[in-house]
């Protein structure tokens, strides 16, 4: 495969409510809708449905939510032969959605948590061109990750989501960090100022503005598409598994960032994260 992702597979349990409970109170939500979800497998399958050789390192329980997300990576064409069923649930969050469209959200782990050093150093890589990941799954793991990914020539990507600290000599790795505006400004106060933590380029998600590419030569902002937003779930995942796609078929970071700026534009125009993501004759030019 060419994009191996490293990350979280979580099912959304997703739940309207009149408003949010108070401590030690019952409220009463409407049906449970159940999705495939998690930064990891949100980011392979995006990738996967652009037509990507793509593959998950990730756990999943043994349960029918694991099921379930297999079933979508599958179909998204992600290969899951390294997608590990451990001992532990499968990950699950939960979201009350309140009628003005917030959410607030708990994460249990499980599997994710079991994601291991041991799992990266059973990966074959011949013929990998990226590695991306996310931090929803130990950070140890990420770290061996990338490190592992760059000492064999492989391009590490890092999608700095949530936001955690990172050693620097995994940041001096990365080309690129990616981040959106929040965590950009959070993190270093500029765009500019992200190289000074140590990355080779970094890119920002800037939501309806696009993205901004940051290199030593400067940042250029790239546009997405103007659409109307329907649901921006998942939109992050999708930029991050565009941009991996993009890279690993040899688009420069630029290109490829316009790229993931046009793909995850088309994501926000549908319901939901993994089933918004577009096939390549979906995305405009
Ligand atoms: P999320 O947490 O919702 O997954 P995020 O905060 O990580 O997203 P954003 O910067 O909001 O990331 O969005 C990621 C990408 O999605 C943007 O770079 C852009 O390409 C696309 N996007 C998001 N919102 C819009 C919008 N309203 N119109 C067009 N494109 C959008």
């Amino acid at each position: 495969m060419t994009v191996l992702v490293l990350g979280s597979a979580n099912a959304d349990l997703v739940v309207a409510v009149p408003r949010r409970p108070g401590g030690g109170e019952t409220v009463l939500g409407g049906d449970t809708v159940v999705m495939p979800g998690g930064k990891g497998a949100n980011t392979a399958v995006a990738a996967g449905r652009l037509g990507c050789d793509v593959a998950l390192v990730g756990a999943v329980g043994p349960d029918r939510y694991g099921e379930l997300l297999r079933a979508s990576l599958a179909a998204a064409g992600v290969r899951t032969s390294r997608v590990r069923t451990s001992a532990r649930p499968t990950g699950l969050a939960y979201i009350t959605v309140t009628p003005d469209g917030e959410n607030s959200i708990v994460v249990a782990p499980g599997a994710n948590a079991d994601v291991s050093v041991s799992d990266v150093d059973a990966l074959a890589w011949d013929g990998v061109e990226v590695l991306v990941c996310s931090l929803e799954v130990p950070l140890d793991t990420v770290v061996h990750a990338v490190a592992a990914a760059a000492s064999r020539g492989v391009r590490p990507v890092l999608n700095l989501s949530p936001v955690t600290p990172v050693p620097a000599a995994t940041l001096a790795l990365l080309d690129p960090l990616v981040v959106n505006e929040h965590e950009a400004l959070e993190l270093a106060g500029s765009f500019a100022g992200l190289l000074d933590l140590g990355p080779r380029s970094a890119v920002v998600t800037l939501g309806a503005r696009g993205a901004a590419v940051v290199t030593p030569a400067g940042v250029v902002e790239v546009p997405a598409p103007a659409v109307r937003p329907v649901d921006t779930t998942g939109a992050g995942d999708a930029f991050a598994g565009a941009l991996a796609a993009g890279l690993a078929a040899g688009r420069s970071l630029e290109a490829a960032a316009g790229y993931a700026a046009r793909v995850a534009a088309v994501s926000v125009t549908r319901r939901g994260a993994q089933p918004s993501y577009p096939t390549p004759d979906e995305v405009p030019s």
